[in-house]
């Protein structure tokens, strides 16, 4: 099973190491035609400006918007999330635009710029999973459909909607797999129901 990496910039080899360990195989996208061969997609973290700037340059823009709207399942990490969103408070980004979000960008603060935290999240199992914070969006607005996964405090730092998921965190900086296992679940899960009806 192909699992395409937006490869522009960012932490795109972290992940396709991830997937390698999982056993299926991680296809780079830097064109148009590295969309066609893949099952689903993951958008790294990195520079959310630099990446919609390359976006746009190397034409992938508007064909990730049309297979996400299609129903390609689509992870978004920190700055992967930011890109999802319907909704970005800085102009200088310009998102593809999919999720039903509104983010800030770099909104935890100088002081805590990066961190860690042991996240809850039932459906992975009972097992705190360890969050890495870097530079991390926070997300101000959900629209109804949109499903909050784990929260810290009162912030959404992990977000749903059918198949597209987006967190805030780097899964792809820590050893455990259990985060991308759960959205390869999606493949087989609502990707198929999708197609069905
Ligand atoms: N701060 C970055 C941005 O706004 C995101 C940081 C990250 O992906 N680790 O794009």
């Amino acid at each position: 099973m192909k699992i395409g990496v937006l490869a522009l910039q960012g932490a795109f080899a972290e992940h396709m190491k991830i997937l390698a360990d999982l056993n299926v195989d991680p296809i780079p996208v830097r064109l148009p035609s590295d969309l066609g061969k893949i099952k689903a997609l993951i958008i790294p973290g990195g520079e959310s400006t630099t990446m919609s700037r390359l976006l746009s340059d190397y034409r992938l823009m508007e064909p990730i918007k049309k297979l996400i709207k299609e129903g390609l399942p689509v992870l978004g990490t920190c700055a992967g999330m930011i890109l999802l969103a319907k909704n970005v408070m800085e102009a200088e980004v310009e998102p593809i635009g999919v999720m039903g979000i509104e983010i800030k960008r770099n909104a935890y603060g100088r002081q805590v710029d990066s961190f860690e935290s042991d996240l809850s999240m039932p459906f992975l199992g009972d097992r705190a999973f360890r969050g890495i914070f870097i530079r991390a969006p926070v997300v101000k607005r959900i629209e109804p459909g949109v499903e909050v996964l784990c929260r810290i405090n009162d912030r959404a730092v992990a977000v749903r909607q059918g198949s597209m998921l987006a967190c805030a965190f780097h899964p792809e900086l820590s050893d455990d797999l259990r985060f991308h296992e759960y959205f390869l679940s999606f493949i087989s899960g609502d990707a198929i129901a999708k197609s069905n009806c």
